[in-house]
């Protein structure tokens, strides 16, 4: 099973869920808000080599967190993965947009002279802005749009600036996410929770619920799960041979 994008750090016991993971061989990519929450996320993983650490800066805590860019730039080259960033656009994010499109492009600009990195982006109400800062940094790495829930004419956008996607059950639960993944081209798409922020019935996700999403999957390709798992699988191969391997602590 594939997690791409989840909180590992965030679940209230974070030690255990981990331990799962390892024990049933789950790739994880965990996620960061903050960069100062890289060290002790990244501790988390420390022997399980399925387990990935992205630094991040949520842009939700953008205006709170901006300072810690500078921690950014002395993690970016501990790490192959960033995440998460991007841009929101809801209404009780709008005032601080200046700030998230500032710390946005600082972390685009930093994955691009570094040369390039897989990135796990968060674009809720704000597709077209973070196209467009794509579009201005094509040398920062391989997008992953986590969640997405743009309109169809975004989805055909990212599909041709050359990003991949993430979808999770809690996106697959509505018609309109279903009706986003089938159309996204089937050799760039991943799992993932998004837990534990993402929840089933008030009930945090955990990574091996990615399983419901494999199934959804299956049924949108015509395919079984299984296929559907190993279609996912070599997906995540293709992904990690994009982006080049760091000499120093690739994780
Ligand atoms: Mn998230």
């Amino acid at each position: 099973m594939i997690d791409l994008h989840c909180h590992l750090d965030l679940y209230s016991d974070p030690a255990q869920i981990t331990a799962t993971c390892k024990d049933r061989g789950i790739y994880v990519l965990s996620v960061t808000t903050t960069p100062s929450a890289w060290e002790g996320t990244a501790r988390l993983a420390h022997g399980a080599d399925r387990i990935s650490t992205a630094v991040g800066l949520h842009p939700q805590l953008a205006r709170a967190r901006h300072a810690e860019l500078e921690i950014f730039d002395r993690l970016l080259p501990l790490t192959r993965y960033v995440g998460e960033v991007g841009l929101d656009g809801a209404p009780e994010f709008q005032p601080h947009w200046d700030i998230q499109l500032a710390v946005f492009n600082h972390v685009l600009k930093a994955c691009s002279n570094a040369g390039g990195r897989i990135l796990s982006i968060h674009s809720r109400r704000a597709t077209a802005a973070v196209l467009g800062r794509l579009q201005a940094y094509r040398d920062a790495g391989i997008p992953v749009l986590h969640w997405f829930s743009g309109s169809r004419r975004d989805l055909e956008c990212a599909i041709d600036l050359g990003c991949w996607f993430s979808v999770g059950p809690a996106m697959l639960r509505s018609r309109n996410g279903r009706f986003l993944a089938a159309l996204m081209p089937r050799d760039r798409v991943l799992t993932e929770s998004d837990g534990p922020f993402a929840q089933d019935k008030g009930t945090p996700l955990m990574p091996w619920h990615v399983d419901r999403a494999v199934h959804i999957l299956g049924e949108l390709w015509s395919v079984s799960a299984a296929q559907a798992q190993q279609t996912i699988r070599r997906n995540l191969r293709a992904l990690t041979m994009l982006v080049p391997d760091l000499r120093s602590a690739p994780r």
